[in-house]
């Protein structure tokens, strides 16, 4: 090994090892014999004598004293310099240094020993470990949590994906990283939508989107992200979490298809149905749909008899077939809904009041002829008021309020008939 050559015609004078921030040290046989100022400040020695005699042993940390030792021996043994070590001794105080450290063989009073310089790494080191508790923090929380954590590239590319995603999705994390995440998308135009949002906004929060599992069902998932950017404030990805929520989506339908359902028939209820006529009626009055609209408002004869005679359940067999009869008759577009009790309206899509007397008069002949079939000898009828949307009717009550007396009207008449409503008439 070849040293630098040395400036000649100049030796530094003796003090300027006292000088020296950096510290320096010389040890024999396994004792501190000499250190300067800056080591004896570092070792929080207020005396020298706090420091000097005593034994290497002492001061360095236990699990670091082997490899400190056998730095020494080597340096005696083969006269050779060592390269930097780092290890952690005890102050004076007894407060942990971490030093990193590069020793050569000295001679010192006519013995072999060892002249080390180190530095204090104590800082850096805490900061390693902050850090890597920080890490470990991390890795803890992404292994545990539930949700899936995930961040994306520029390109849309998925750069990591905590270990949830396989309960989620049924991938390994390490099958997803690298693929693009548009690649678990069962609608690409979900996605768009997304990272539209995500750079118009920044970020998004309780997004829905949908995704697909490894075994090809599609689940729903509420995405919450924001927009990641580099040092130039340019578009870097995307890094969030979205988490499974297809359960709470079933319940939610469930709970509308509760809310929205009438249990007996499967139709709507009266509040899903009387919403459906305002719509329609909406629509017409603002000349966003110009065709007609109708309403058939249908009532069971003598349903009270029915029960009484036949008990609840044939009443209720009876009202289910009455509603699937009005089912065949209806047409895409169209409405049908239980307004409770044996009452039923069907919203009649463009179709004006002549087809839609037409419709109710097949309905009315279809119960008349066709019993249920769990019950053959038991003869229903009906009677059936029909009204047509018109100009004024700005909400559905004017137009409930005709229909109502028009099938009033078909009951006075003797029942088991259609009526239309009376302002209906050509000349009324
Ligand atoms: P009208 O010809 O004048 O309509 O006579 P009606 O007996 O049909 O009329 P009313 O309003 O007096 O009786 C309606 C009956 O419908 C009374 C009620 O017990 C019965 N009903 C209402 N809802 C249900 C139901 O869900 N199931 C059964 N089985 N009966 C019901
Ligand atoms: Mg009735
Ligand atoms: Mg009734």
């Amino acid at each position: 090994m070849s040293s630098a050559p040395r400036p000649s015609g100049f030796t530094p004078p003796a003090d300027w090892l006292e000088l020296l921030p950096a510290c320096v040290i010389v040890i024999v046989d396994g004792h501190f014999r000499w250190a300067n100022p800056a080591a004896l400040d570092l070792m929080e020695a207020d005396e020298a004598s706090d420091f000097i005699g005593r034994a290497v042993a002492e001061l360095v940390h236990p699990l670091d004293l082997h490899r400190v030792e056998a730095r020494i021996r080597h340096a005696v043994e083969r006269s050779g310099s060592n390269p930097t070590t780092e290890f952690r001794v005890y102050s004076c105080r007894g407060h942990e240094r971490v030093l990193a450290m590069t020793s050569k063989p000295v001679e010192f009073d006519g013995r072999a020993g060892v002249l080390a310089a180190f530095l204090d790494m104590t800082q850096r080191a805490a900061m390693e470990e902050r850090l890597q508790e920080t890490d470990r923090n991390f890795r803890r929380i992404m292994e545990t949590m539930q949700d899936v954590f995930y961040r994306t590239d520029a390109q849309g590319i998925t750069r990591y994906v905590c270990p949830a995603v396989h309960n989620v999705l049924g991938y390994h994390a390490d099958e997803i990283i690298g693929l693009p995440a548009a690649a678990f998308y069962p609608d690409l135009s979900e996605r768009d939508r997304l990272v539209d949002a995500i750079r118009q906004h920044g970020f998004v929060h309780d997004f829905p989107g949908r995704m697909r599992r490894k075994d090809g069902t599609i689940i729903d998932i509420s995405i919450s992200t924001h927009a990641l950017l580099d040092e130039r404030g340019e578009f870097a990805g995307v890094e969030g979490i979205w988490r499974d929520i297809t359960q709470r989506k079933a319940m939610e339908r469930e709970l509308e298809r509760l809310a929205n359902r009438d249990d007996l028939t499967g139709l709507p209820n009266r509040r899903c149905t009387l919403q459906a006529l305002e719509h329609a009626i909406e629509r017409r009055g603002g000349r966003r749909e110009t065709s007609p609209l109708c309403v058939l408002m249908l009532d069971l004869d003598h349903f009270k008899r029915v029960n009484d005679e036949h008990g609840h359940l044939v009443g209720d067999q009876a009202l289910q077939h009455v509603a699937t009869i009005m089912q065949r008759w209806s047409r895409d577009g169209d409405v049908l809904g239980r307004l409770g009790g044996e009452e039923f309206l069907l919203i009649v899509d463009a179709a004006d009041l002549d087809a839609t007397l037409d419709v109710a008069e097949r309905i009315r002949e279809a119960v008349q002829a066709m019993p249920p079939p769990a019950r053959p000898g038991l003869a229903l009828t009906v009677s059936i008021g029909v009204a047509q949307w018109r100009e004024g009717d700005t909400d559905a009550s004017r137009l409930l309020d005709r229909v109502d007396r028009a099938m009033y009207a078909a009951k006075n008449s003797g029942r088991n008939r259609v009526c239309r409503a009376v302002a209906e008439f050509p000349d009324a």
